[in-house]
């Protein structure tokens, strides 16, 4: 087997950047010419975190393969530029599930089925399930979610440490992350939580070979010889992982700081040093930017910015394509009303609503975007936000007064977004196939799907190319019935998927620039390669704001 494995386990708190820093590792051992794959391990018992509030657990990440997956895998998408597939991301439920099922299936001949062996084993199968095949990188980093001393995240632990010995020294290797907190009343780091840490991880049976401390500021190098001599760790293997105030420096701070180098020592990879230049240029880019624009985000999920993990992240990329920076107002849609719009929306150079569920916010949004296109600022509708963007059209501009969506008002007469029975029975049928029935609650459409792009649109003049693919995530579809009468009053379809039956794109050629679109851009979108909606939002924005 080529592949090299890198555990990555998290210690003291949550919430301290340990998908960031897997990301930046994956980044950083790409630099040096490997190819490089990230897994995570999630300990709660969802199989999946689709079922979850965005208040829980922040966004879902969907990949091409139409898994529903955990947030970091945007991070290993944007870091690494390789698209992540449902073999990314496991769960104990996921874990769990598979393990039940086969217990019912007779799988295991009369014997007593038990957390070890039969969960860790089916654990360490889906770890080494990425070094099969030819393709298989040449390093897995696996990130396990949660602190360790969670009860939940034990039987990973303890399939990680099996791993380990199994696998043997020269490929595996364990970091561990942790907090060295700052006490200014006594001016100085405090190295006491890593310490009871990493003794936590010992008791499990897991030494770790580096240790990345998360601080304010960089430790000192007696600090470091302190933490190694207590953890056990070589002295030139405790690293700072400082604060950043922009994500994509932290590939440039950990390569500094000589983390990479030591990783590739410990796990004899081959020595090419890092090349960084496209990470500098986008550091330096960011840093520089020609001009300042504010985009305000219309949505329900406004005091949990973790909600909109992807979508953030594409704005600041189209801001780095454009040479802005990007401000973002988040502005929560259950206050917007005709009488507040305009003051609510002074000052901002384009306007956004994003995807969501269910209808609370949405009367707010459909005012939101009313404004946005009677007063010309830019607007962008993904998902959920084009769908109120084709309803509020329908109310103002086809008089179709009750119009809305089937989710929201399924005796309305002029339903413009429903739930289309044909796309939704084979679906249906599909996973009845896949999953023996035993899987009737997911029709959603989820996933790539590709879309043609008609010539001389906007969309066009984003993407360049007459097909494309992009992910979704939903359920309900723009209502064919109603495309003339929205055509003759000015809209256009400007992307449809390739048999013609579901419209993906939707926009409003007298606008200085509106569009919506059914499927998640923000998804697909790099730091160095600004999606072609996000990156033309923006510029329309930059216009706006130069030439209100
Ligand atoms: N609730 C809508 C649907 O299911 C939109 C979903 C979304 O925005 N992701 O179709």
């Amino acid at each position: 087997m080529k592949t090299k494995f890198i555990f990555v386990t998290g210690g003291v708190l949550s919430s301290l950047g340990k998908g960031l820093a897997a990301a930046s590792l994956g980044a950083l051992l790409q630099a040096r010419g490997l190819s490089v794959t990230i897994q995570k391990l999630d300990p709660y018992m969802n199989v999946d975190p689709g079922t979850m509030n965005p208040f829980q657990h922040g966004e879902v990440f969907v990949t091409d393969d139409g898994a529903e997956t955990d947030l970091d895998l945007g991070h290993y998408e944007r870091y690494l530029n390789v698209p992540m597939t449902r073999k990314n991301n496991t769960t104990s439920g996921a874990i769990y599930n598979h393990v039940i099922a086969k217990e019912r299936r007779g799988d295991y001949l009369g014997a007593t089925v038990q957390v070890i062996p039969h969960i860790t084993d089916e654990i360490k199968r889906v770890v080494l399930s990425l070094a099969e095949g030819d393709n298989a990188a040449d390093v897995a980093i696996i990130e396990i979610g949660g602190t360790v001393g969670d009860i939940e995240g034990l039987p990973f632990l303890e399939a990680i440490r099996q791993l380990r010995s199994e696998l043997g020294r020269d490929n595996c290797l364990s970091i561990h992350l942790t907090l060295v907190p700052y006490l200014r009343s006594a001016g100085e780091h405090k190295t006491k939580p890593t310490q009871h840490s990493v003794k936590e991880l010992l008791s499990i049976g897991i030494q770790p070979d580096i240790i990345l401390c998360r601080c304010e500021q960089s430790i000192s190098e007696e600090l470091r010889r302190k933490i190694a001599l207590f953890c056990n760790v070589d002295h030139d293997a405790v690293f700072s992982s400082v604060d950043v105030s922009n994500i994509y420096e932290v590939p440039l701070k950990l390569y500094a700081e000589g983390f990479d180098q030591k990783v590739a020592i410990m796990l004899r990879l081959p020595a090419r040093n890092a090349l960084l230049e496209n990470w500098e240029k986008l550091v330096h880019t960011c840093a520089t930017p020609e001009k300042k624009i504010t985009i305000a985000i219309v949505g329900k999920y406004v005091n949990l910015k973790e909600a909109y993990k992807s979508l953030h992240e594409a704005l600041v990329h189209g801001g780095i394509a454009n040479r802005v920076e990007v401000d973002l107002r988040y502005v929560n849609s259950e206050m917007i009303d005709e009488s507040n719009a305009a003051e609510n929306f002074c000052g901002c150079h384009g306007i956004l609503v994003p995807g969501g569920f269910g209808y609370r916010g949405v009367e707010g949004k459909i005012t939101a975007i009313r404004y946005a296109r009677e007063n010309h600022v830019p607007f962008f509708g993904i998902c959920l936000g084009m769908q109120c963007a084709v309803i509020e059209f329908a109310r103002h501009m086809a008089n179709f007064a009750d119009s809305n969506s089937e989710e929201f008002d399924p005796a309305s007469q002029h339903k413009v977004i429903y739930l289309m029975k044909e796309w939704f029975d084979l679906r249906t049928n599909h996973l009845e196939k896949r999953d023996g029935g035993s899987n009737k609650g997911g029709t959603m459409r989820l996933g790539a799907y590709p879309c043609k792009i008609l010539p001389e649109t906007r969309a066009f003049a984003a993407y360049g190319e007459s097909l494309v693919e992009e992910r979704h995530r939903h359920r309900y579809e723009f209502n064919n019935a109603f495309k003339e009468a929205l055509a003759e009053k000015g809209m256009v379809f400007s992307g449809v998927s390739p048999d013609d039956a579901l419209v993906e794109i939707v926009e409003i050629p007298e606008h200085p620039w509106f569009l919506g679109c059914q499927f998640h851009p923000e998804f697909k979108s790099r730091p160095m390669k600004a999606h072609p909606l996000f990156r033309e939002f923006i510029a329309a924005a930059r216009r706006h704001a130069e030439n209100p």
